[in-house]
Order: C-alpha cells, then structure tokens, then sequence
C-alpha cells in the first residue's frame, strides 16, 4: 500500500495498514505530522496553554498567592512549543520505523494502474507500484482578495504560529475555529485584537446558548467582535496598516491574520490524468468508505469535503484500511463526530443543536445547567459557561435518546467524552442518569443536566 501525504490522516492509515500486516510506504514531501503537528493543533494548542498560564498567574492573588505581575518572554514560549512538536515528530518517525513503514521524502503522484511517482525530495525519483493507494495531502490557508499574504503584516495561521514576537494590534479575519483560538489566545497575552467575521455570528454552527457564552467572554477581555462584515482590503498608514471593513469602517493594526477557512491540497497529486474525481473547490470525491471513483485508490482527511479535524482525518485513515482489508467497515456518523475548539472559554460537542434536531424532525427537551453552580469550578476559579443537552421528547415529556452535548467552560474539551460516548452509544437519559459522576469535579454538571431530563434534579 502507497500513502500520499504524512498528516494524520496519511499517518494513521499507515500505523493501521501495517498494524494489520500491510506493506506500506508512505510519502511525504515536507514534515511528518502534515498541519497537525507543525502548523495546526499541536502549536496552537501549546500558545493557547501559556495564555492559560498567563491569566492564572495573572489570577494568583486571588488564591492568596502572591506574584508580580506576570509579563511574558514569548521567545521561551516558542522554544517550548518547537520542543513539543520535535518530541512528537521524533516519536512518529520512531514509530514508523518501528512498524517497518518505508517512509520517502518527496512529492508523491498518482498515475495509471495504481503506481506513483516520487520526485524532487531527498529520496529522488522513485517509481512504486501498489495494490491500493491512499491519497491523504491534506490542506493549506485559504486566502482572499485585498490580502496577499507577506508573512509579516498579512498572514495567516502558518505564519502567525511563528512569531517571534506578538502585535500590539491584531485583526483575525473569519471567527471560525481557528480566527477563534489565535484571537483568545492573543488577546490574553496582551494583543488588542478585533474579528472581523462576514457572518451573523461567530463560530458559526454552535449551539447559540454555547456562542453567546463565548461572545461574552471575549468581549469581557476587551476583544472586539464585528460580525456580519465585510473585509474589503488593506492600506498601510502612519501607525500601522488600516483594515477597511462594511461601508466605511476601519480598524488600525500592526498585524492581519486570515483566518477564512482551509483548502485542499488535491493539485499537488497529478489527478488529472487519472480517474480520480475532483470536486470544485478541490475536494476529492468519496464514498463512505473513503473510496474514490478510481478503483484501488482511496482519500481521506482535508483533501475530501468532510470535517476537517484532525481526529476525523484518524478516522477516515482507519477506516479506509478496513475497507482495503474486506472488513466492510461501518461509516463514519459524521452528524456526531466530536468537536473541540481550544479559545477560552473552551467549547466541545457532539450531535444535535436544538436547532439542528428540530429541522431533523426531532421534537426535543433541553436541559442548560451553569459552571457557575458547580463546586469544583468555583474552586478553580472557572466559573464561566454551561452544559447544554438535547434529547428526544417523550410522551410524558421527559427524555428520551440523547441527541446532542453541547459544552463551554473550563476543560470541556476534556469533559465531552461521556457526552459523545451517550450520543454515539444512543444512549437514553435514563441511562445516563443511573451513573454516578465523582465529586467534586467539573463533570457533575454532566451528570446534573442528563438527570434534570428525567423529570427529578438534585440542584435545579
Ligand atoms: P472556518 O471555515 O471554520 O471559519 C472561517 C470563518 O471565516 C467563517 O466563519 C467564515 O464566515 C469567515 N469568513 C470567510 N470569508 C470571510 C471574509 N471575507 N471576511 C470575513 N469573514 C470571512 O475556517 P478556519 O477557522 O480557518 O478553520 C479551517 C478548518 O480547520 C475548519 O474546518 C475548522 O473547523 C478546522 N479547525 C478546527 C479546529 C478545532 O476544532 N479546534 C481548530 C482549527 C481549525
């Protein structure tokens, strides 16, 4: 088996295909670890923590712990963060090697009767012929009109992890998850930062009782939010560069970070002249068993028209080998797949909205229940945000099958596990209302919310 692309999708379908007794070579033409690991989760997550540090330090007086006031050497933070990112590619590469993956540097092409073509890496050119392929090239930022992307002024995630030094300015293009995450965190570490995002709302998709409690947030911590805008370019002034927005509204920054999506990375792998299907925008099209519509080859992770996560991409890696293997594997429920999103306050879910229920047909009962009550939260300091669940109405209008988590707050991203363990379990309320839920922690409100659906609380 071939495999184009070292992220984690390409990755995870070569550990799983060698796992299960495959021969597999896998071609990469930059890092392994693709975004993930250089230019996506893992660096972004590593500077979300230090402004977690940050502000808990800049918190510790209420502790009674007494600090000055804490400043930041963002030089220790990026060798911190390179640290990390040098641990986990040595550790893959380690891992690779150890299951016997022959790994290439270069481009990697797809040409006639399942055979690819590597060029212009240090492995030079090499010709391999393969039983099956899996194309896995992932994805790059997108970029739009009036904002060429200098690396300096304009730039976009690749760049903005980088920095040697954080703006005393900043304007994050697209409040999606990733204009989200840079601008908490740069905010928390001092950077004055406006969204500028085209849409009613940011984070676009959320349950809105989940984004309210975000907004809020934000605009607690003095960061601006202009939804419902539209970006129009960028003119450079005496005091920095003016970023023009809606009719005739402008913001004054010392840096642009484009933040307006992702696209896939499908041009860098010959398809034309294959039986490989590209949709437009890029996308590779599949089946639900991540077949294209040229036999022997599959895709999986940013270069097909799914969720692009990382974890999602884990999936799809698998699931293809199941499928090289005849296993005739079960689909991926995409509707219910788990979200993570690492701003502060946290957020993660997984299924239904209360919106997305009703249009699905569901007639629903939701139960909202606050961090503000919950004991361990006060201890830590954390109180901000809600656990929000949705479930199938009864005809006794209690709760029936749990159709959606809906959380944000502290260490959510930590916390969804039972929630996404109920949805995709099908779980009912009751089910979940039998377990008991260790005290004090953060995952009561869990427990509390699923139990207010029986129709008896203990605390509201
Ligand atoms: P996104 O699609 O999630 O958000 C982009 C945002 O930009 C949207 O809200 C869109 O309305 C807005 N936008 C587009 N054009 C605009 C314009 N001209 N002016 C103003 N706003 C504009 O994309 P992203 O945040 O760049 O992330 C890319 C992908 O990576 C997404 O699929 C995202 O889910 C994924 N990702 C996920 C996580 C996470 O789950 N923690 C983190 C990072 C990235």
């Amino acid at each position: 088996m071939v495999v184009i692309g070292g992220g984690p999708g390409g990755y995870a379908a070569a550990l799983y295909g060698s796992a299960a007794g495959l021969n597999v070579a896998l071609i990469e033409k930059s890092r392994l670890g693709g975004t993930c690991l250089h230019v996506g989760c893992i660096p972004a997550k590593e500077l979300l923590e230090t402004a977690s540090v940050f502000r808990t330090v800049g918190h510790a007086g209420d502790f009674g712990v007494i600090t000055d006031a804490p400043s930041l050497d963002f030089g220790v933070t990026q060798a911190r963060k390179q640290k990390i990112i040098d641990n986990l590619t040595k550790g893959l590469s380690g891992l690779l090697e150890a299951r016997k993956v022959t790994v290439y540097d270069g481009v990697g092409t797809l040409e006639a009767d399942r055979s690819v073509r590597i060029r212009g890496g240090a492995s030079g050119e090499v010709h391999l012929q393969a039983d099956s392929v899996i194309l896995a090239a992932g994805s790059v930022p997108r970029s739009i009109p009036g904002f060429d992307i200098d690396g300096r002024v304009v730039v976009t995630s690749d760049e903005l992890l980088s920095l040697g030094e954080l703006p005393r300015r900043a304007a994050v293009i697209g409040g999606g998850a990733i204009g989200c995450e840079f601008a908490s965190m740069m905010a928390d570490l001092g950077t004055e930062v406006t969204i500028l995002e085209a849409l009613p709302q940011i984070l676009n998709g959320l349950d809105p009782d989940v984004a309210k409690v975000v907004q809020r947030s934000f605009k607690k911590r003095r960061l601006t939010t202009r939804t419902g805008v539209r970006v129009n370019g960028h003119q450079p002034g005496p005091d920095g560069t003016v970023v023009s927005f809606g009719d005739d509204q402008s913001v004054t920054v010392d840096l642009v970070v484009v933040s307006v999506g992702r696209r896939p990375s499908s041009e860098t792998l010959g398809l034309d002249s294959t039986g490989v299907s590209v949709e437009a925008g890029g996308f590779i099209t599949v089946d639900s068993t991540m077949r294209t519509t040229m036999d022997g080859v599959w895709a999986v992770g940013d270069v097909v028209p799914t969720a692009q996560l990382a974890h999602v991409g884990f999936a799809e890696g698998m699931l293809a080998i199941r499928d090289i293997l005849g296993e005739d594997p079960v689909p991926i429920d995409y509707d219910n797949v788990p979200w993570a999103i690492y701003c502060h306050p946290e957020v993660a879910f997984a299924g239904h909205s209360e919106q997305s229920a009703g249009e699905a047909g569901y007639e629903v009962v939701t139960s909202s229940h606050r961090f503000a009550g919950n004991g361990r939260a006060m201890i830590v300091g954390e109180t901000e945000g809600l656990v929000k669940v949705i479930a199938e109405k009864q005809a006794d209008g209690t709760g029936g099958r749990i159709l959606g988590v809906h959380m944000v707050g502290p260490w959510v991203t930590e916390q969804l596990g039972q929630g996404y363990l109920a949805v995709n379990w099908e779980a009912t309320v009751d089910e979940v209302a039998q377990f008991i839920q260790p005290h004090p922690t953060m995952s009561e409100l869990f427990g509390e919310t699923v139990m207010s659906l029986t129709g008896r609380a203990l605390h509201g």
